[in-house]
């Protein structure tokens, strides 16, 4: 039986698909962070149902799904009924939930889909392509097909939140109908490939993250070889089904002749050579600083739903700085901030900002993201904004210098401070933080400001937080040293 979501598996990958209904104990747990995408959106559907006040929620799950098409009909045939959530249907073998369901005075309906995103995806053409192919199936009349999402120029005020502002509706009817005869086939091709006799061969490459990061990622790459043709920084596409035409997986057998770019070129030849590539600049680019050097880092918090008034969905907050203070003579010491209360963090973020990093010396940052930030935050705080801004004349992104002037092999491609720090500093290591990646970090930071977490669940995010950021400024004060002992 296929599902709404199990079409959109297929579209991206059959092998996916294969493995969604036969091989589901293949794929990677769910991680805090993609769980906490999962409910944010969760929360927003919910929330967009209050554009349709009197609507009925079909409350079977998807294991109850002939149940729930039940209840949706004695929904539909209610006419006191205006809309139907979780509306179920099934034709053509594919079962699908539909978010919003809106009666239209001429026994038609809407077909709603609810995203959380803020924009209209391609993907989201089919999402709602199939169910209108299901729901035309099930003899619907339907007006409208569209996505109803979040309207990224809403600015909360603080007060009641005006749902008719903050989502907006795009209308895909035209899109859905153009898709129909394509999906038609694309449900038998599926068909026919789900009942054959073994899992179609496919390889792993670009495909497998978009338009979504694939489940069975680790799986489908547990026996490529160490420096797997995907670890060439930015490589294409057709670059790669070149490779794999050529039956190319490692870096090491790609011809001197085949086309890549000059950072591609690079990294095999450390891979080939095994040794480092060193930039003659990268000592002058590390060396040409202003004492006290900073290493700056900020965690933030980007809700769909804004929390603090003047703000927009998905708006970055930032609530924690960390900053390691390099001297002339070669101390190093620490000032951490993280804001607690349940209230905007923004204006003592910034202060407390502006005090640690002074008038002068040079402030590394590991991306250019920090800028961004206080760029926002000289916006929104005109008082401040001057001194804000000159922060950013001091700005160096150690990232940056790194991609242009140094390649160790053990990067396998990547530049992020979790692939650059265990190639560089080995006693150094994520493993033993309870937070590890940035979105789990803000997450952690919501569920701390949650007045009914426990205290020491509050406690042990607190000190978990500082430990995260700190680890990150004190790893970018190691690599420079260890890149600084290239020379
Ligand atoms: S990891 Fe890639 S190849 Fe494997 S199932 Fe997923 S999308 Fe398909």
């Amino acid at each position: 039986m296929l599902s709404k979501s199990r079409f959109l598996a297929g579209t991206q990958c059959h092998l996916r698909l294969w493995h969604q209904c036969y091989n589901r104990e293949l794929a990677s747990e769910v991680t805090p962070a993609q769980q906490a995408i999962f409910d944010a959106g969760q929360e927003v559907g919910r929330l967009a149902t209050g554009l349709f006040p009197g609507g009925v929620l079909i409350e079977e799950d998807h294991l109850h799904h002939a149940e729930a098409v039940q209840s949706t009909l004695a929904a539909m045939k209610n006419p006191d009924v205006p809309a139907i959530f979780e509306a179920a249907f099934i034709h053509d073998g594919v079962r699908v939930r539909v978010d919003i369901l809106e009666r239209l005075q001429n026994g038609g309906w809407n077909l709603i889909e609810v995203k959380s995103a803020t924009s209209v995806k391609n993907v989201y053409h089919a999402d709602v392509g199939v169910q209108y192919h299901v729901l035309k199936g099930s003899d619907l009349s339907i007006g409208r097909a569209g996505i109803l999402h979040l309207n990224s120029h809403y600015v909360y005020d603080g007060n009641k939140r005006q749902l008719d502002s903050l989502f907006t509706f795009s209308d895909l009817t035209e899109h859905v109908l153009a898709l129909q005869e394509d999906l038609t086939a694309r449900v038998a091709e599926f068909k026919e490939m789900l009942a054959a006799a073994s899992a179609p061969q496919i390889l792993p490459s670009r495909h497998c993250h978009s338009p979504y990061g694939c489940e069975f990622w680790e799986h489908c790459t547990a026996d490529m070889p160490e420096f797997w043709v995907m670890y060439l920084t930015g490589i294409r596409e057709e670059r790669l089904n070149e490779l794999a035409a050529m039956g190319i997986e490692d870096i090491r057998y790609i011809p001197r002749d085949f086309h890549l770019t000059e950072l591609q070129k690079r990294i095999r030849s450390c891979v080939v050579s095994r040794e480092e590539y060193v930039s003659p600049e990268l000592d002058k680019e590390l060396t040409e600083v202003e004492y006290p050097i900073h290493f700056l880092d900020f965690e933030t918090v980007s809700p769909p739903i804004p929390l603090y008034p003047h703000t927009r969905p998905y708006q970055a907050i930032p609530f924690q700085w960390s900053d390691h203070i390099l001297s002339e003579e070669g101390d190093l010491a620490h000032l951490s901030y993280l804001f607690k209360e349940d209230t905007d963090p923004r204006e003592d973020f910034a202060v407390t900002l502006l005090e640690t990093l002074g008038d002068s010396g040079t402030i590394f940052t590991y991306s250019t993201y920090e800028r961004r930030i206080v760029t926002e935050l000289a916006e929104y705080l005109p008082q401040r904004s001057g001194q804000l801004l000159a922060t950013l004349d001091r700005f160096k992104d150690l990232q940056a210098l790194i991609r242009r002037h140094f390649y160790n092999a053990a990067f396998y491609g990547s530049f992020s401070l979790k692939s650059v720090l265990p190639a560089l500093v080995s006693s150094m290591s994520y493993d033993d933080l309870l937070i590890q990646e940035g979105t789990h970090a803000s997450l952690q930071y919501l569920h701390m400001l949650n007045p009914s977490a426990p205290p020491e669940d509050k406690k042990k995010i607190e000190e978990a937080l500082l430990a995260y950021c700190s680890h990150d400024t004190l790893a970018m004060v190691k690599i420079r040293e260890a890149l600084l002992r290239r020379f």
